[in-house]
């Protein structure tokens, strides 16, 4: 989906459902409804852009307060000791469906060698 109100617009404005599991003044964090591994969290920046292509436009303050909340919600997750993954797919050979940059975190269980 493209344009600016895409499913995690909608999300983000509380106007359709979402397991919400970490909240800041920057970024929403909710489970993905079709996870790939025991933990699956998608992240979100409140400032939206449609993916890290539009992300480095804007004010890198924004960019940083991103990462950190993407962070603060593997924290959260109790994810920091055993570890997590952080995926960013970005424009169509990556995959990326949904066109509101969101960051994947991956975690609670070994997972497989990236790539293999
Ligand atoms: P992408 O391939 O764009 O990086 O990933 C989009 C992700 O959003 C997918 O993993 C997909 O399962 C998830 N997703 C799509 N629609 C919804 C939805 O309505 N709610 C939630 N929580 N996740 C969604």
């Amino acid at each position: 989906m493209q344009g600016s109100d895409t499913i995690f617009d909608k999300i983000l404005a509380r106007e359709i459902p979402a397991a919400i599991v970490y909240e800041d003044d920057d970024v929403l964090a909710f489970k993905d409804i079709q996870p790939q591994a025991k933990v699956h969290v998608l992240v979100i920046p409140k400032r939206r852009a449609a993916s890290l292509n539009d992300l480095k436009d804007q004010p890198p303050s924004n960019i940083s307060a991103f990462l950190i909340g993407v962070s603060n919600a593997a924290e959260h997750l109790g994810l920091v000791q055993g570890g997590y993954r952080v995926v960013l797919n970005t424009g169509r050979d990556a995959g990326q469906t949904v066109f509101y940059v969101h960051a994947h975190i991956l975690g609670g269980e070994p997972l497989g060698t990236f790539g293999s």
